[in-house]
């Protein structure tokens, strides 16, 4: 289990050294929105375009960026993150949310001493690096830190959707 926790370290370390998609794009188009953690002072800018907001669920992310500064857990969250929804349709991405904040709940119930079990629609799902951070749910405080690019995602598609 330790060689696995070891891997799954060095793929955060390496999310949060090199981080994917760094940087700005020219808003508008694209949409820019802002998450806060105040519990840990994380602070995220993501930036997305869209490319027909219109299409609804089939409208795909064509490019991303973030911004924004926090610590280890919130940025290579948001990077993994980026990486993941990348040229995915809104639709695409709304069940990979779906899936990662149910890997970080499930183990929340869990370390409560419930059987907590996944839903069956998101479990099939592949969440590849995003797996690494299943070590956080033993830190709870340390969750909300992992969602936050994951809810200031979904308020940017809320607010790209709303447009139309
Ligand atoms: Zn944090």
């Amino acid at each position: 289990m330790s060689g696995l926790e070891d891997l799954y370290r060095e793929i955060i370390l390496d999310h949060y050294r090199s981080p994917r998609n760094r940087g700005e794009l020219a808003s508008p188009p694209a949409h820019r929105v802002e998450g806060f953690n105040p519990l840990c002072g994380d602070e995220i800018v993501v930036y997305i375009d869209v490319d027909d907001p219109a299409k609804g669920d089939d409208a795909v992310v064509t490019d991303i960026r973030i911004g924004g500064q926090g610590c280890s857990i919130s940025q290579s969250s948001a990077s993994m993150m980026s990486a993941a929804v990348k040229g995915r349709n809104v639709g695409e991405i709304r069940d990979l949310t779906r899936a990662f904040k149910a890997m970080m709940s499930i183990h929340e119930e869990g370390l409560e001493g419930g059987e907590a079990e996944a839903p069956t629609d998101v479990t099939e799902l592949k969440l590849g690096d995003l797996e690494a951070l299943r070590g956080v749910v033993k830190f709870p405080v340390r969750i909300k830190c992992a969602t936050l690019s994951w809810n200031t995602l979904a308020q940017g598609l809320d607010e790209a959707a709303a447009e139309v």
